[in-house]
């Protein structure tokens, strides 16, 4: 739980207002409204002192200039009886001839602000006037605007950190923030987040509830509802943004924090759980960097059952090298122990290493995860031998994500068998990680007996086997109800893929954000899960509740289900089964919460 903003108290200026919202990070948060303006960049305002003009000025000048050889070279590399030639030339002349920099240039000086600001309103400002505006290099051309502000914010991304005094104890609002983004604010210590898009299982969200961010999403027009400045409540238990709160309500909340923290402190737990009739299940943490280790620790975990690399790809989309692949994946192999750590390797798009110019129409059934490492093998090839290095001594395994059956798996042991070989022949220590697939898709489902015979381990990423499933986009909160959780088809298809493994003779994590809730944990034991891998805070409440249920009764409840036909049927008799059977198991709210 994060500090409460003292200055928030006393009576507003217009009346409360609530609005419903959707809870992805549960906590609550309590504190005054700072805009971070961000899709693929991430761009604020902040005001500066007097003598950090000059600087903002150069940084701006040095975008600009690494913006104009950018395009200089792409006009040039081009043909010039080809159209592109002529855009990179209209982008030249914005750049150079139109007020465009100028004016940008201007706002940093008079309004002091930094240069991302001034660049959004500039930008904005000729968008919203480009019919009407005298200067001819700029009129009719909003989206060719657009596109060179964005190559400036590319330039200018990373060169500025966050000034932490801005954002430590403040309700950050934005559209959308990216993973990157989170991570970077969790060193700040914001109050809470609020976002227009999300859901429950969107990387940002799963990343707020490892640091125990409050985060609320799906509020629309949040620059139109908020401002810079304004007070609010963010709970994050009950899905409410809460805007101009009174001195009442504030207290109110304010003792729910205290409660609430007062009920977080989490001591080192035991290592092996069993049900009450003694079945043992394996329960291990999904920690990405050691960062968020040291945030949670793994809580009497049995290791880190899923770490996703691209936590490692930092914002400007630059791979980190063998090397300092080698040092991140030694210490996380520290972090986990004798159990080991299992690397999922780079599930990215190719937006996150190419330019803006390559962006896919659909990019979640694009070029991504293993298809971008099959296709593009250089980065694939850095991380697997970066992984071998890392294995000699240490438990470390990989997983393949996206994997649509076994071709996939076939060409990417290839090219791990042709690593391993060439840093033997250079006489380079290498070890033996186990090879395992990302059951998230339907094909792979279906196909889930062959996978395993070719594989050395499962893991059932539910987040996106129910995206997939289900077709419908988990970052997209207008399509929520419909990614249904307990939807037959999807429990039909986990029961599948445990069943292959189980006659194929080896482990399935189950690694989803299923894992980790207790609402779902009884169901997904009595379904024949036995190892569970989950963000290091639910770790807790997870082993409690595990070591209350029986799996004999895991095993009544799932036979239950069979002929029930809707996700809010099951969903129904799943909570009568837990009141009746397992009440005083669940955490507080969690029964009441809406859970499809
Ligand atoms: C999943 O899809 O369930 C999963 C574990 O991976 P991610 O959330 O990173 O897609
Ligand atoms: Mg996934």
């Amino acid at each position: 739980m994060t500090d409460l903003n003292q200055s928030i108290v006393g009576e507003p200026l217009r009346p409360e207002q609530r609005l419903s919202a959707l809870a992805v990070s549960r906590g609550i948060g309590i504190g005054r409204v700072v805009f971070l303006h961000s899709d693929k960049h991430r761009h604020f305002r902040i005001e500066l002192g007097p003598n950090e003009v000059e600087g903002e000025l150069d940084r701006l000048r040095s975008a600009i200039a690494e913006t104009r050889g950018q395009l200089l070279k792409l006009a040039t590399d081009t043909p010039s009886d080809q159209p592109v030639s002529d855009i990179f030339g209209v982008h030249l002349l914005i750049l150079e001839q139109s007020s465009f920099v100028q004016r940008i240039e201007a706002a940093i000086s008079e309004q002091r602000i930094n240069a991302e600001w001034a660049l959004k309103i500039v930008t904005d400002h000729y968008v919203e006037r480009q019919g009407s505006t005298d200067d001819e290099h700029i009129r009719e051309k909003s989206l060719d605007i657009k596109d060179v502000a964005n190559r400036i914010l590319s330039a200018l991304d990373g060169t500025r950190p966050f000034a932490p005094l801005t954002y430590a104890g403040s309700v950050i609002a934005a559209p959308e923030l990216r993973p990157s983004t989170i991570l970077e604010l969790t060193k700040v210590n914001p109050a809470a987040i609020i976002t227009e898009r999300g859901g429950w299982t969107s990387h940002s969200s799963i990343l707020a509830r490892e640091f125990h961010l409050p985060m609320i999403s799906g509020i629309k027009r949040l620059e139109q509802i908020l401002s810079s400045g304004a007070s609010v409540i963010v709970d994050g238990m009950n899905g409410e943004l809460i805007l101009d709160p009174n001195t009442e309500t504030v207290e109110h909340f304010r003792a729910m924090v205290s409660r609430h923290t007062t009920k977080t402190g989490e001591g080192t737990r035991p290592a092996a759980v069993t049900t009450a009739d003694g079945a043992e299940i394996i329960i291990r943490a999904n920690i990405d960097t050691p960062d968020a280790y040291q945030a949670g620790g793994l809580r009497g975990a049995r290791g880190i059952g899923l770490s996703r690399s691209e936590s490692l790809i930092r914002r400007s989309g630059t791979v980190p090298s063998e090397d300092e692949q080698l040092a991140a994946y030694s210490q996380l192999c520290q972090v986990a122990g004798p159990d080991g750590v299992k690397i999922r390797t780079f599930d990215i798009g190719i937006d996150q290493v190419e330019d803006d110019r390559s962006a896919e129409r659909n990019p979640s059934l694009g070029l991504r995860s293993i298809r971008l490492s099959l296709t593009i093998p250089t980065f694939f090839r850095t991380q697997v031998r970066a992984i071998l290095r890392a294995a000699c001594g240490n438990r470390i395994d990989i997983v393949l994500p996206m994997i649509t059956g076994v071709e996939d798996i076939i060409r990417s042991r290839a090219l791990i068998d042709e690593e391993r070989e060439k840093l033997e022949a250079a006489g380079i220590a290498v070890g033996v990680p186990l090879v395992g697939a990302m059951i998230e898709v339907p094909s792979s489902v279906l196909t889930a007996r062959e996978i395993a015979a070719k594989v050395d381990f499962l893991c059932l990423g539910t987040n996106d086997l129910v995206q997939h499933l289900l077709a419908v986009d988990r970052d997209n909160h207008l399509v929520a109800d419909w990614y249904q959780t307990l939807h037959p088809a999807v429990i039909r298809a986990i029961a599948a893929v445990l069943s292959a493994a189980r006659e194929g003779g080896i482990p399935v994590l189950v690694c989803g954000e299923m894992a980790g809730s207790a609402f779902y944990v009884p169901l997904l034991i009595g379904l024949g899960a036995r190892e569970l891998s989950m963000n290091a805070s639910s770790i807790g409440q997870i082993q409690d509740l595990v070591s209350g249920i029986t799996l004999s009764e895991a095993e009544e409840l799932v036979a239950g289900i069979e002929k029930l036909e809707t996700s809010e049927e099951i969903e129904r008799y799943l909570r009568r089964h837990y009141r009746e059977h397992w009440n005083s198991l669940f955490p507080p709210g969690i029964l009441d919460a809406k859970h499809r």
